[in-house]
């Protein structure tokens, strides 16, 4: 799983070197925060007096303004429809991903193309998650511009550890769009482990465990740390899991016990419920029971019924650390140190059964909202040069690779590789004259590309014809610093200009990506038997092709009996290839090898005589 090997060599903080500010910036899918390290020492940004957290909320008003944060959560339940939250979750996502959670946003996401990205419609104008996230971004923006009476031009933007290259790039575009030149992107986990500053004692060995429970998101990462370096040795979670989720259930526990009419038409009582919720649950962190009349019903909840409620859904986050020390080969006797980042761990059920499971108290000394920002800032001071021997490394955490004949996945780019990375290997062409070759880029273990992720198709366009196998063709995949891949291919023999084109595959769930690798694991012996299978019929059918080339070529000089016999075995080669039994096919190929090695021998006789013929 994933790795990120940091290492940490001067902890010391170094004079300013000059004066370039670089931001960090948390974009959450309930809160956003800005921080920057002044002196090498990270802080947040107050967007107004009482607080630093923004509310990811964007408000569009008639006439065309654009209000985000604090102000426009109080629209949430005045103008649903106007109000837009939660647009992190549709970063770089289809309609088709949105489908199953359309219910639950108050606004209108627009269904215009399944495989095309969403849209959100307010009133006549149409947004897309990267304008929408770059509404905050430039809110953030300002924020600090404000404070600093200054300039702001670059920033460091933290994402989910599992946000897909779509995501990533979506959320760097999102950047550009409000201005900032996005230097970096970085996981949220590093960022939070950045902020904890852990790796300066270079004698200190320790294991620690990142939960991370946000408005949104669930990840727990298990890091090992040596020498000054640490590394992730696994990560898992759940990108539909968080504060969020906690509030529904509230919701729906209160529909249920008060018999709450909510039919349609009902959307801004709806809101108006979800906002009390997680006013009580915010309460119920530190009281024993809420209270508050809505519309005039006594809406009430104490915290033995709120932890009735959400149970279920922090077994979930604690199967979820179970697996990560599973795939981190730990036990959790091994684990030195537990940190808590995210809004949601402030719920005292959480961390009880956080630190049960581990059997040590929880370390939640760092604001659990501000930690992953405070780490943004730290790393935009690095790439401002002011802290100096610090060097961040990030992996991937599954592999790269592209479809080759009969649906395999041929991995370029290992998982697990440091990035950024270089990976490339060269193929050919399968038929004579080909003229464009499509490459599909796959994103997972399992030996046939059918049960990986789909990342992107390219047509290589433009391959001087050539007979097959001649064509070399190389195909390089480049992961920068941020984990975004680029491909490109390139025909070595002809040297001519070659183009490209790239479709990419905005919209894949990535949700399926935590069980990619547990499933690669459960069906390592049906892919083995498929790949054998799949492996024998490409050799099988190149035979057939053989074969038949031999017999046109060779007609003429073989016997009656000769070519029924290697038309006998061409056939039967075809019947066993459309067949499923690898080891038949196998066997055949080898025999017909035998059988024909004479005969082909003779050929080749007559092919070099003929030639000294023509010399003479
Ligand atoms: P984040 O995405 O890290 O900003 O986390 C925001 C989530 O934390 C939201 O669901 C908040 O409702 C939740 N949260 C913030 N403060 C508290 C609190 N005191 N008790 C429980 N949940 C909280």
């Amino acid at each position: 799983m994933a790795k990120i090997p940091i290492s940490l060599k001067e902890g010391k903080i170094a004079e300013p070197k000059n004066d370039e500010l670089i931001i960090g910036i948390d974009l959450g899918t309930t809160n956003s925060l800005v921080a920057f390290a002044n002196d090498n020492v990270p802080k947040v940004i107050k967007h107004n007096e009482k607080s630093a957290l923004v509310p990811s909320i964007i408000y569009f008003d008639p006439e065309g303004q654009i209000i985000v944060g604090a102000d426009a959560k109080e629209k949430l339940v005045s103008e649903p429809s106007r109000t837009i939250y939660s647009a992190k979750r549709l970063m770089g996502k289809s309609y088709n991903d949105l489908s199953a959670v359309q219910e639950l946003l108050a606004y209108n996401i627009v269904d215009t193309n399944e495989e095309e990205l969403v849209r959100v419609k307010v009133g006549d104008t149409y947004y897309s998650p990267i304008d929408l996230s770059a509404k905050i971004l430039g809110e953030l923006k300002r924020t600090v511009e404000k404070e600093l009476d200054r300039e702001v031009k670059k920033a460091v933007i933290t994402v989910p550890a599992y946000f897909n290259d779509a995501q990533r790039q979506a959320t760097r575009d999102a950047g550009k769009v409000a201005g900032l030149e996005v230097l970096r992107i970085v996981n949220e986990p590093t960022a939070a482990s950045l902020a904890y500053g852990i790796g300066l004692d270079a004698d200190a060995e320790r294991i620690i465990a990142v939960y991370d429970l946000g408005g949104g998101t669930f990840d727990v990462s298990i890091l090992h740390l040596q020498a000054g370096v640490f590394e992730v040795l696994s990560t898992n979670g759940d990108t539909f899991l968080g504060g969020d989720d906690f509030d529904r259930a509230i919701v729906d526990f209160w529909i249920d016990t008060f018999k709450l009419d909510i039919k349609d038409g009902n959307k801004s009582f709806i809101q108006e419920l979800r906002v009390s919720a997680e006013e009580a649950k915010k309460a119920l962190s530190t009281k024993n029971e809420f209270e508050k009349e809505v519309n005039g019903v006594d809406l009430r909840i104490t915290k033995q019924e709120f932890e009735l409620l959400i149970q279920p859904m922090i077994s979930k986050t604690i199967n979820s650390c179970e697996q990560a020390l599973k795939d981190a080969e730990l036990t959790t006797t091994k684990i030195d140190e537990i940190i808590m980042v995210g809004g949601s761990t402030r719920v005292p059920l959480v961390k009880e059964s956080v630190s049960k499971f581990f059997g040590k108290a929880v370390n939640d000394s760092i604001n659990p909202d501000e930690v992953v920002a405070l780490g943004a800032a730290i790393q935009a001071d690095i790439l401002a040069g002011n802290q100096k021997g610090i060097l961040l490394l990030d992996i991937t955490p599954l592999s790269l690779g592209i479809e080759t004949m009969g649906g395999l996945m041929d991995t370029i780019v290992p998982r697990n590789t440091k990035i950024p990375s270089k990976g490339n290997r060269q193929y050919t062409t399968s038929v004579d004259g080909q003229k464009n070759l499509k490459i599909t880029v796959y994103q997972g273990e399992r030996d046939l590309v059918e049960h990986n992720r789909k990342l992107a198709e390219f047509i290589l366009k433009d391959i001087p014809p050539m007979p097959a196998g001649l064509p070399k063709i190389d195909i390089s995949f480049i992961i920068d610093a941020d984990g975004v891949l680029r491909v490109k291919a390139k025909e070595l023999r002809s040297e001519t200009e070659t183009s490209l084109e790239i479709k990419s595959q905005y919209g894949i769930s990535e949700e399926e990506m935590a069980t990619m690798l547990m499933d690669s694991i459960k069906n390592a012996k049906s892919d083995m038997h498929a790949r054998g299978l799949l492996e024998a019929r490409n050799e099988g059918n190149s035979m057939i092709k053989s074969l038949e080339k031999f017999l046109r070529d060779n007609r003429e000089f073989l016997s009656s009996e000769q070519t029924d016999m290697v038309e006998n075995l061409h056939q039967q080669l075809i019947n066993l290839v459309a067949g499923d039994d690898k080891n038949k096919i196998l066997d055949k190929i080898s025999e017909i090898n035998k059988v024909t090695e004479p005969l082909a021998n003779e050929a080749l006789t007559r092919i070099v005589s003929k030639e000294l013929i023509s010399d003479k």
